[in-house]
């Protein structure tokens, strides 16, 4: 892998999300040579990929180079790999591109979608977990428009308008939002050919409130605002089949959809190789301590959304989010600057700083820990939330200048079919 031999200790970071660039950016410079692993060269901000699935921000504003993000670290590299496997006894990582030693290897591989073993489901809905992913969903939706304006048929033009999303967790009604800010406002002036009332957005979810992690002020809030867009709202549903065309579910409710976009849940992304406990079920999550220790290890560690720390706060590990991930990725950085000094470790303490979710324009639901909230303020703290969190000055100027523009017109730039979907 040509990494420079050195007497420093080295620390291999498996993943350069939330979790690993917070780990990466504390040992920055310190007595630890470090090597960031990741099979995508750039970090990706989750939490706006509904944006660019929707049209609405390019995928570059959402995405920061790796390299950049280490580039003055002195005692840091990165390299482009999967990696496959992981030997502790002999403390290697194999990848893709060969295989490297490792003083203490931590791992950070988040999570993937969760089909909980429905094959024709995996086979033809579209998941949005990635940047390629959300792109495909991206051209899909403006293909689908594209086709439906040259239908033969009502039956068919309908298929190529209904677009059910799965899953009323905040990736689920963000998306459902946005999806509707498109039929209201872009549909009407694009496709004067087509008929906005033919188009329909239906949003299913398993239990009996739209977000279902949030509280019930949030839950009701943000059903009203979905009604308001014109968003179908189905609770207690959920998707038994999906062959590419027909929708059937728990209930009557039967559809014709080309678009059946996959936000119903997802599990562990574990690397092969450990002996570990990996928690059984769909968590398929690490079994850690305090400190962020596999159990059985004392040199590998996992954080983020892999890591399962149960505490009697948390007796089903953190929620998987953007802020355990990060705040664990930078107590363990200080961790092993600690270990290397022989100074007892810290254990982890979450600080919850509340959660959010936007529902189209002017609208949003926040929870924190005394106040919750509902409207145009919480949709101002949303912004201002999401644009301070993105990595990289260029990025958050890029998305600002987006959504003045798109606010302004009402409008939504990116409609561009640069890869065409095949299904
Ligand atoms: C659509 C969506 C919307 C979300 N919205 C929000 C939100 O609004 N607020 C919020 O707080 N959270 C949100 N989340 C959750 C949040 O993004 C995650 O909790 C967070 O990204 C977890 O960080 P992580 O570092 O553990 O994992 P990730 O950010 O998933 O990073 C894992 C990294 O590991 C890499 N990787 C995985 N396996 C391998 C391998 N074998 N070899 C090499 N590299 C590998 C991946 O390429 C990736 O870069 C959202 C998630 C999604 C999918």
């Amino acid at each position: 892998m040509n990494i420079p031999k050195s007497n420093l200790p080295r620390v291999v970071i498996i993943g350069g999300g939330f979790a690993g660039i917070n780990l990466a950016k504390t040992l920055a410079n310190k007595n630890l040579q470090v090597v960031l692993i990741d099979k995508h060269n750039y970090h990706t901000f989750q939490p706006l990929l509904y944006q660019v699935s929707s049209s609405g921000l390019e995928p570059d504003s959402i995405a920061y180079p790796l390299r950049k993000i280490i580039k003055k670290h002195k005692t840091s590299f990165f390299r482009l790999a999967e990696v496959e496997q992981i030997l502790p006894e002999e403390k290697q990582v194999l990848t893709s591109i060969g295989n490297i030693p490792y003083d203490y290897l931590v791992i950070a591989t988040g999570t993937k979608t969760n089909y909980f073993g429905n094959k024709s489901i995996k086979t033809n809905s579209m998941p949005m977990k990635t940047v390629p992913q959300a792109l495909n969903i991206r051209s899909l939706i403006l293909q689908n428009f594209e086709k439906a304006a040259i239908a033969d048929s009502k039956k068919e033009r309908e298929a190529f308008l209904n677009f059910v999303i799965v899953g009323a967790g905040p990736t689920g009604v963000e998306l459902a939002g946005a999806i509707a800010e498109l039929k209201n406002n872009i549909l009407p002036r694009d496709y004067r050919d087509l008929n906005p009332s033919d188009m329909h957005i239906h949003l299913l979810e398993g239990a009996d409130r739209v977000l279902p992690p949030m509280s019930l002020h949030a839950s009701k809030k943000s059903a009203k605002f979905l009604k308001a867009l014109g968003v179908k709202v189905h609770c207690n549903t959920f998707v038994k089949d999906y062959d590419g065309l027909t929708v059937t579910t728990n209930s009557d409710l039967v559809m014709q959809s080309e678009t059946l976009i996959w936000a119903a849940g997802v599990t562990g992304a574990p690397v092969g190789g450990l002996t570990a406990d990996i928690l059984q079920g769909n968590a398929n999550r690490y079994h850690v301590n305090a400190y962020n220790q596999i159990e059985g290890y004392d040199d590998i560690f996992a954080i983020g959304d892999i890591a399962l720390m149960i505490s009697n706060t948390y007796p089903k590990g953190h929620p998987q989010v953007a802020q355990p991930a990060i705040q664990q990725g930078k107590l363990l950085g200080k961790n092993l600057l600690r270990l290397i000094d022989n100074k007892p470790l810290k254990p982890f303490v979450y600080r919850d700083k509340g959660s959010m979710a936007t529902i189209g324009r002017n609208k949003a639901v926040v929870d924190l820990k005394r106040y919750k909230f509902g409207g145009f303020f919480a949709w101002f703290i949303w912004m201002f939330v999401h644009l301070m969190s993105l990595v990289g000055f260029r990025n958050r100027i890029i998305v600002l200048f987006n959504w003045t523009y798109n606010y302004i017109n009402f409008d939504k730039a990116a409609r561009l079919i640069i890869r065409p979907f095949k299904k």
